[in-house]
């Protein structure tokens, strides 16, 4: 546990290091999840029922569950297994790629998360009940995560759009990279899938905020 923990102090002042010093990020993917308000979860997953840590995610609290759902689109097509990440949040969120939306008939719209104006409905199946979502269906937008000092040190403030470079072999600008600061953020920019695999980029790459 403590060597956890130690682990964990290097890698963020890694993180922090990176993006101060060299302008660097390190990418985290998202692949398709779910977040869940308690209501919704009970549903899903019984009364009472609270969701069962598997890993911690890189930012402070956030971890995957050991608990997935179905989704299932308006021309009946499904995804299995879809993951639950923990904690749970004042409303239900859906984040997808439009790779995972296509074959279910829908098209979210890109959106900051918690943003669910004109998001896109599903119905999704847990071992305890069905949960016909009216909305809550997104392609999250590219955003960083970041503290308030780093982003203090890179003249970058909450909101803000940016652009990075992948220099890979498919080197890629993404722009419109919405920046996140909150107090104890470890810098970090998420892509969901389709962009990753656009740019060629995998958990733990870098990009390059540009100039
Ligand atoms: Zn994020």
């Amino acid at each position: 546990m403590a060597e956890d923990y130690l682990s964990k102090m290097v890698q963020k002042r890694m993180y922090i290091q990176l993006a101060r010093i060299k302008k660097a990020l390190v990418v985290g993917v998202s692949a398709r999840h779910i977040h869940l308000c308690r209501e919704d979860m009970e549903i899903l997953f019984g009364k009472d029922y609270e969701l069962t840590k598997i890993y911690d995610l890189l930012q402070p609290g956030e971890f995957a569950a050991r608990e997935t759902v179905t989704i299932i689109g308006p021309k009946m097509k499904s995804i299995n297994n879809v993951r639950i990440l923990g904690p749970l949040r004042p409303t239900t969120q859906v984040e997808l790629a439009m790779s995972d939306a296509v074959p279910l008939g829908i098209k979210p719209p890109v959106s900051k998360s918690g943003n669910l104006k004109g998001s896109s409905a599903a119905v999704l199946v847990g071992p305890k009940g069905v949960l016909n979502l009216g909305e809550g269906c997104i392609r999250a937008n590219r955003h960083i995560h970041i503290d308030p000092e780093t982003a203090q040190v890179l003249r970058l403030s909450n909101d803000e759009l940016i652009s990075v470079r992948a220099c890979g072999i498919k080197s890629t600008i993404l722009g419109d990279v919405q920046v996140r600061v909150k107090e104890d953020w470890i810098p970090t920019i998420h892509l969901d899938t389709d962009d990753a695999n656009a740019a060629d980029l995998k958990q733990g790459d870098i990009v390059w905020i540009e100039c």
